[in-house]
């Protein structure tokens, strides 16, 4: 095992776009909480950038302003947290801009040798490609490492997250380049690995003799909610399907369901050693110019790219698409409804698609896929169907429910282990479906920007998306997003069904065609 990775001295996190949402709501909790946890380095600075001229007491305020002070200590780590800050005025349309920047960074390095820059790119994405320019250009550290953290949406298709990456290509090196995804720093999709890796009992039945389906839920009870215009232009299948939810819980689902029993190591003529899964070759120690450490997570995301490579891209008539009307008692608005949405909007705000993996292991085993607004509720989750047990029916006449695994991502998340037992009777003849609760009730989990933003501090890219991953599941929906997206396609109208429904009418039967479980 490999050296953990530590954060290096002199360390400076700028937060690009520090007054928006996402900065207030989600990064300067999660580095209060890294503070608290006493996991950041004394000399370690944060710097606020964003185009408001506002005084370092208002920026404090935007800090503090989404805490909750539960104890006296709390107070006083965050005034220590608060020294750490400071802010800097400026936009993306300016050199003299990146300047102030750039010697508010070399004031803060006053008398260092080495200064370590992270840019944390917390902006719309149309300004991304001239910010991310500007700050190579003047604010790059050329005594130090620099990195640059991305935030989805990582384009809309195939080709737009392609040019994305050929404005990053001149500018930055792949290794410098963090793409976030916050469900990657779940701990639940963390567990899953150690759970699939760490336990015999799960390699064995891993495969397609066993394992009938997967199904991987990610439903919002909440609608579009004033962001009707802009969901309009973007649909369920590129905001949760792609881009930001089910990406990574789907790569990890994928990750879990290859074993290292694929794999095959082999020593080349010069001393490298390869690593193969199925016969091709996923990973080649000494061929990436990086520490041990990172070596060893190139060969595990090698996994993940070579696991979204071997799906096949979503066709259509797997597929059920739908859009919320009003609620069954009217209270709810459509989607129509919203603020400048078109009353002809054909926009998807749920979709139900089947995907399938091409190799041994897999082939034949669907991965059904579901994603919506305005439904009954907000859940994550990916469950893992077994087959029936060929001895179901010696305990009863009836057949016994099939095993399955859920790994619950929000709300509380855990992992179910779904199994038969006895029901203790003198009397009759029993059998109950319980489940081994693996809950994580009452134990503290770190937030996911927690977990991503410690990676990123380290250089730690596990959890990182890469450009093969990224482009390698854009290939896996676009076609159907191009088939979407043509207006003369009748059967890809979207099926109306109620605010707060379960989803579009027939979809219980499309899923149930897939399955041949009950459970
Ligand atoms: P906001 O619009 O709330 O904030 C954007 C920030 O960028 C603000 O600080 C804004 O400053 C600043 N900004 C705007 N224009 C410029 C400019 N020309 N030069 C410099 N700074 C500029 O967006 P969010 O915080 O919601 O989102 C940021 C990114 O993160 C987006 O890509 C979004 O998709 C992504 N994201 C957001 C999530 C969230 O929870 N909000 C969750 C996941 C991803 P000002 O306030 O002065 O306009």
């Amino acid at each position: 095992m490999s050296a953990p990775l530590e954060i290096q001295e002199n360390t400076i996190l700028v937060i690009i776009g520090a007054s928006g949402d996402l900065s207030k709501k989600k990064l300067f909790p999660a580095l209060f909480g890294l503070e608290r946890r006493c996991l950041l380095p004394t000399d370690f600075k944060i710097v606020g950038f964003a185009p408001d001229e506002i005084t370092h007491d208002s920026f404090l305020s935007i800090i503090k302003s989404p805490i909750r002070l539960e104890s006296p200590r709390f107070a006083e780590q965050l005034e220590q947290f608060c020294q750490r800050c400071s802010y800097v005025s400026g936009h993306e349309g300016g050199v003299k801009s990146f300047n102030a920047l750039r010697r508010r960074l070399e004031q803060l390095g006053t008398g260092k040798k080495e200064q370590n820059r992270l840019f944390y790119m917390a902006l719309p994405p149309s300004i991304f490609t001239s910010m991310q320019d500007g700050l190579r250009k003047h604010c790059y550290s050329e005594r130090g490492a620099t990195r640059i953290i991305i935030e989805k949406p990582f384009g809309h298709d195939l080709e737009s997250s392609r040019e994305l990456q050929r404005a990053l290509d001149p500018n930055w090196r792949e290794d410098e380049i963090f793409r976030v995804d916050h469900y990657l720093g779940k701990e639940v999709v963390n567990n899953l690995l150690v759970m699939r890796f760490g336990n015999e009992i799960f390699g064995a039945i891993w495969n397609a003799r066993h394992i009938d389906n997967i199904e991987i839920s990610i439903t919002e009870a909440g609608g579009a909610e004033g962001r009707g215009s802009y969901f309009n232009g973007v649909g369920a299948i590129r905001d949760v399907m792609q881009n930001r939810k089910s990406m990574p819980v789907l790569k990890v689902a994928y990750l879990s369901c290859h074993g290292r029993s694929n794999a095959d190591t082999r020593t080349t003529y010069n001393g490298a050693t390869e690593i193969f899964f199925s016969g091709r070759l996923v990973h080649r120690k000494g061929f990436y110019s990086c520490s041990l450490a990172a070596r060893d997570h190139v060969l595990l995301t090698s996994f993940q790219a070579r696991v979204l490579d071997w799906m096949l891209p979503i066709e259509h008539v797997h597929t059920i698409i739908g859009q919320y009307g009003k609620s069954s008692d009217g209270e709810k608005p459509a989607f129509k409804d919203e603020q400048d949405v078109p009353n002809d909007s054909r926009c998807a705000t749920f979709c139900a698609a089947v995907g399938h993996i091409e190799n041994e292991r897999w082939a034949g085993v669907p991965f059904l896929l579901k994603a919506g607004k305005a439904l009954s509720g907000s859940l994550t989750e990916i469950k893992i169907h077994f087959k029936p047990s060929a001895n179901a029916t010696i305990f009863s006449t009836q057949p016994l429910p099939s095993n399955t695994m859920t790994i619950r991502v929000q709300p509380s998340e855990g992992v179910f282990l779904r199994i038969n037992t006895f029901v203790p009777s003198l009397s009759t003849q029993q059998t109950s479906a319980i489940d081994l609760d693996l809950s994580y009730h009452g134990r503290e989990i770190p937030e996911a920007y927690e977990v991503l933003l410690l990676d990123a501090l380290k250089g730690d890219k596990t959890r990182s998306v890469r450009r093969d991953e990224l482009d390698a599941s854009w290939k896996i929906w676009t076609p159907l997003l191009r088939h979407l997206d043509d207006e003369d396609a009748e059967t890809m109208r979207p099926r109306e069904y109620a605010y707060g429904s379960n989803g579009p009418e027939g979809l219980d039967e499309f899923i149930a065609s897939y399955q041949s479980t009950s459970s």
